[in-house]
């Protein structure tokens, strides 16, 4: 599936916002990250950059945008399908930019710092709701989520990225993280799951 561009929202669920010291933002807070950064799931080893300190791992649901916006906007038209997706994150550097008040590229669009599973069809914002989504990080859950969490749900952030940066058909919406976030390290093994169904798998390489 083509994919133009990747929209990502930073804390939308208040128990990341916390703890990450972060204080929950009012309005939503999006970044975005190059299309390159996109590597697939499949169950095989995916390499990270070394020597620049922590990665984190951020398990998130993925909507993708089947058709451009018409107001008022109903989610279930506009997104065509949803999938999984890890926004990976170099956590010191990302502090350091914070710091100097300098944009987040580097600390979020590394190459394949935007993982994504397979997608499938989107089954609606409610049905959404009725399953938890994992991350399993050597056969131990590290991240369990769900959007009824989220602080600003899917209309209001396609709403809002809409307005200010225009959203159209083939762009992907990184919805934020639940908390658990942590570093991956080494041949660790992570999978990812909608409800208990194995959505994709790989291992790291650093
Ligand atoms: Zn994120």
């Amino acid at each position: 599936m083509d994919i133009n561009n990747i929209f990502c929202v930073g804390r939308n669920y208040v128990k990341h916002a916390h703890e990450l010291g972060n204080d929950v933002p009012e309005v939503p807070m999006i970044f975005t990250k190059p299309t390159n950064a996109i590597v697939y799931a499949e169950d095989k080893p995916i390499e990270f950059p070394d020597g620049q300190g922590d990665i984190h791992y951020e398990v998130e649901v993925v909507l993708y945008i089947g058709r451009d916006i018409e107001y008022p906007v109903q989610v279930d038209d506009v997104v065509s399908h949803i999938a999984l997706g890890i926004d990976f994150t170099l956590r010191e550097v990302q502090s350091q930019l914070k710091d100097k008040g300098h944009p987040w590229l580097l600390a979020k669009g590394f190459k394949n710092a935007a993982l994504l599973t397979e997608c499938w069809d989107f089954p609606g914002e409610e049905a959404c709701g009725h399953n938890d989504f994992t991350l399993v990080q050597n056969e131990k859950i590290v991240q369990q989520g769900n959007i009824h969490s989220l602080i600003f749900d899917f209309k209001s952030l396609i709403t809002y990225i809409d307005h200010h940066f225009g959203l159209k058909k083939g762009d992907i919406i990184f919805t934020g993280t639940p908390e658990g976030v942590g570093s991956i390290r080494d041949q660790d093994d992570f999978k990812l799951y909608w409800n208990q169904e194995l959505k994709g798998r790989f291992t790291v390489q650093i």
